[in-house]
C-alpha cells in the first residue's frame, strides 16, 4: 500500500529539524489532507514518515511582543475554544465553526491547513485578513534556523507552497488587531459546515464613521492559491458604505479572482457566488 521505510516521533524541534534535512520526508500533523490523498494515490509518502505531534511548542495559542501566535499543531477545535481568540481575534473561531465536523476539527491543525495550501483552505482567509506572517524551521547542519515571510507570499500554486525541503512550519502570527477592528467571513459550500468551501470571503477593516479603512478582502477556492482582493480593497478604502459603494466594490472583485470550474461549481457560478456574497458580507459589515 504504501513505501514508508522509517516512521520518527521526534520530541524535540531539534530533532525534528534534523531528521527533516536528511531528505526524502513526508511530515504528518492530523493527518486529515495526508491520509485520504495518499489513499486515493492523488499523492505517495516519502521513505520517512515523520510525525509531529509529540514536538513540543507546535500547540496553542500565546500572546507575544504585540503579536498572537498560533503553533503550528494548534487544531481547529482548540482555535474554537481559545478564550485570547474570542476576544481579540473572533473571525478566526468563527472560521472554524464552519470548518468539518467536530472529528476533524479535533485532529486538523492550522498548520497542515496552511502547508496542504489548497486553494479552499478555509483558515487562510480569517490569516490573511490578519496580515499573518509564518514562521518556518530547518536544520543548518549546527543549529535550528528560523524564517519568516507573510502568508500571502507563502503560496505558489495548488498543493504548493514555497518551504523549502526540511523546512518545517512553526507558527503562524499576526500583530493583535486594534481598536474598531472588524472581521468577517463567509464560506458557501453545497453544506454550511461538513463541505469543502465551493467558495469563501473574508472583509475586515477598522470601521470609522460609516467608513471602513486598512481594508481588507481575502477570496477562497476562485484562484489558485488563497488570494487578497486589491481591487476589491480600493474600490472599499476610506468610502463611505453606502449601497452604491457596496455594488461598485462587488463588481470589482471580478478583478481579483480567476476561478476555474471543477465538480464543485463552474467558473461562472463562482463569479457569481463572489459578487453575492461579497453584497452580503459588505452589507453586514455596514450595518454592524
Ligand atoms: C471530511 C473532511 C472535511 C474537511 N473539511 C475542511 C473544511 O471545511 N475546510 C478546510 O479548510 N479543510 C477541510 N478539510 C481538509 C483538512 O482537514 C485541513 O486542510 C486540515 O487543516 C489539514 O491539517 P492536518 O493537520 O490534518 O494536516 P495533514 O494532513 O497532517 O498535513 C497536510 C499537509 O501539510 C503538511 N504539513 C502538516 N503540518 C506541517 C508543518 N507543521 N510543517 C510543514 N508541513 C506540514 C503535510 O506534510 C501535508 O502535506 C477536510 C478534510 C476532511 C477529510
Amino acid at each position: 500500500m504504501h513505501d514508508i521505510k522509517r516512521y520518527l516521533v521526534p520530541v524535540s524541534l531539534e530533532e525534528a529539524v534534523r531528521a527533516a534535512a536528511e531528505g526524502d520526508a513526508t511530515l504528518l500533523a492530523g493527518g486529515t489532507d495526508l491520509m485520504p490523498q495518499t489513499r486515493t494515490g492523488a499523492r505517495s509518502f516519502s521513505p520517512t514518515l515523520i510525525n509531529l505531534k509529540r514536538v513540543p511548542g507546535l500547540r496553542g495559542v500565546s500572546r507575544e511582543n504585540g503579536n498572537i501566535r498560533l503553533g503550528a499543531l494548534t487544531t481547529v477545535t482548540d482555535v474554537l475554544n481559545d478564550v485570547l481568540l474570542r476576544e481579540a481575534a473572533p473571525v478566526l473561531p468563527e472560521t472554524a465553526d464552519h470548518f468539518a465536523s467536530d472529528q476533524v476539527r479535533n485532529s486538523a491543525t492550522i498548520g497542515g491547513n496552511i502547508c496542504n495550501a489548497s486553494p479552499a483552505g478555509d483558515m487562510i482567509i480569517p490569516l490573511l485578513l490578519l496580515d499573518a506572517v509564518v514562521e518556518l524551521a530547518s536544520w543548518n547542519g549546527e543549529a535550528v534556523e528560523t524564517r519568516s515571510m507573510p502568508l500571502e507570499e507563502f503560496f505558489v500554486g495548488p498543493g504548493r507552497t514555497k518551504r523549502q525541503p526540511g523546512e518545517i512550519l512553526t507558527a503562524v502570527r499576526f500583530p493583535v488587531p486594534g481598536e474598531g477592528f472588524i472581521a468577517r467571513f463567509v464560506k458557501f459550500g453545497t453544506r454550511p459546515a461538513l463541505d469543502i468551501s465551493v467558495v469563501s470571503i473574508g472583509v475586515a477593516g477598522v470601521k470609522e464613521n460609516g467608513t471602513l479603512r486598512r481594508v481588507r478582502m481575502a477570496f477562497g477556492a476562485v484562484a489558485p492559491v488563497p488570494v487578497r482582493g486589491r481591487t476589491t480593497e480600493a474600490a472599499v478604502e476610506g468610502r463611505p458604505l453606502t449601497a452604491e459603494t457596496i455594488r461598485q466594490a462587488s463588481e470589482a472583485t471580478q478583478e481579483d479572482i480567476s476561478p476555474i470550474s471543477d465538480v464543485r461549481a463552474s467558473a461562472w457560478y463562482r463569479r457569481e457566488l463572489v459578487r453575492t456574497l461579497t453584497t452580503r458580507i459588505l452589507n453586514d459589515v455596514s450595518t454592524s
